[in-house]
């Protein structure tokens, strides 16, 4: 028998949250295999018009629950919006991003609804006549735990961010889409955003990071790292690398990536003396763009990377540091006649889309 999966979308900056996908396409996935049918809950103010892209991805409802005091997340206020909704579609179950939405408000509907809640799931399931299953990762997403629960029993789901993809939308089906506004008085929210401050790229998490300088074992030691960092700091990115790296005491073991590191999906990904192992590259296939800096040509991940550079990297990243220093000191200092900035000679590198000859 057909079953109600329901998702729970959220959004940042007026968009639908990477991770909401993700939900949507893991519930397809499940929805798929049983003929269930996803019901996407959409809370927020003024959000209606990304109904359609819910549907585009796979939700066969969408429940908009409008309200101004959902303009900025409160657990109490998503409480109070989504508990009503969901108690009417009565879920077979719930699946949510892992986000700190979800770890506060879903929590206690978890609590209140005596509902099993799992977190970090990298794969989300209904087995055989009804049993709920879910990988999950655990210490430090070394361990792949599954579990299993009796049948029927109704439970909510944290999907890890960035480990399954967005599969490409659907064509259009027939969606149904409904607005509702709930009565809520934010006056009883205990918890609410004020403000929110730019993350800290030099702690940000690796999941979260826009852009990240990678460091493998060519960076040859804390010499090089240190290096990096600068670099870093002046593009605004956070520190990362590979395990070897980490293990070495490089890097924090928190900050390495891959199979058994973190799976990251940054705008930018710069990678410096990283051969491009697969376990490493199993953590950076999100990225929007690789640019690899690597001696030996014949290493993978120059192969792999949108702007792939031969060249020592001791050489390039104080070339590199010295080339954005200059640059922001003639955007400070706008009106001083600036003197012409050395020119960069050509370093012992060429640009190598897979192994091309430099003009
Ligand atoms: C079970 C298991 C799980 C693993 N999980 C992970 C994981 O999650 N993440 C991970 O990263 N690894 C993981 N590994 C390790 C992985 O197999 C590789 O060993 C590792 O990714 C290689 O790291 P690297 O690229 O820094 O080092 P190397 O493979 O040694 O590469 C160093 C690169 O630096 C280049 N280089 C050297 N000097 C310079 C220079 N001056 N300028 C420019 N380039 C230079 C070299 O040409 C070389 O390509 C795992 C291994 C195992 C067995």
């Amino acid at each position: 028998m057909s079953a109600v999966l329901a998702v729970v979308a959220e959004t940042d900056h007026g968009e639908l949250t990477t991770p909401t996908l993700e939900c949507v396409a893991e519930a397809r996935d499940i929805a798929l295999e049983r003929g269930d049918r996803i019901h996407a809950l959409l809370p927020g103010s003024g959000v209606a018009p990304l109904a359609e892209e819910l549907a585009a991805h796979g939700a066969d409802r969408v429940t908009v629950i409008d309200h101004e005091a959902l303009a900025q997340f409160s657990a109490d206020g998503w409480l109070a919006a989504l508990e009503p909704v969901l108690k009417e579609a009565r879920p077979a179950l719930i699946i949510g991003p892992d986000s700190e939405y979800g770890r506060t408000w879903l929590a206690r509907l978890s609590g209140r609804w005596r509902m099993p809640l799992v977190t970090s799931c990298s794969r989300v399931r209904v087995v055989e006549d009804g049993y709920p299953e879910a990988y999950r990762f655990t210490h430090d997403r070394r361990v792949h735990e599954r579990l299993v629960w009796a049948r029927g029993t109704m439970a909510g789901f944290m999907l890890a961010p960035g480990v399954r993809g967005i599969g490409p939308p659907r064509p259009p089906e027939h969606t149904e889409i409904e607005i509702v506004t709930p009565k809520l008085d934010p006056t009883s929210f205990r918890d609410r955003i004020f403000r929110t401050l730019p993350p800290d790229p030099s702690t940000v998490d690796l999941t979260d990071a826009e852009r990240i300088v990678g460091a493998g074992l060519g960076v040859g030691g804390p010499e090089g790292m240190s290096q990096l960092q600068q670099l870093a700091d002046l593009l605004g990115a956070t520190l990362g690398g590979t395990r070897v790296a980490a293990d070495r005491g490089w890097l924090a073991q928190n900050r390495f990536i891959g199979t058994t590191g973190k799976i990251v999906s940054p705008k930018l990904y710069l990678a410096f003396g990283i051969s491009g192992a697969g376990q490493h590259v199993a953590g950076i296939g999100n990225s929007e763009i690789i640019i690899a800096v690597n001696t030996d040509r014949t290493s993978p991940l120059l192969k792999m990377a949108d702007l792939g550079v031969i060249g020592d990297l001791h050489e390039i990243v104080p070339l590199l540091v010295r080339k954005l220093e200059e640059a922001m000191n003639e955007r400070a200092a706008p009106d001083q006649a600036s003197t012409p900035s050395p020119t960069i000679e050509p370093v012992s590198s060429a640009m190598v889309p897979d192994g091309a000859e430099r003009p």
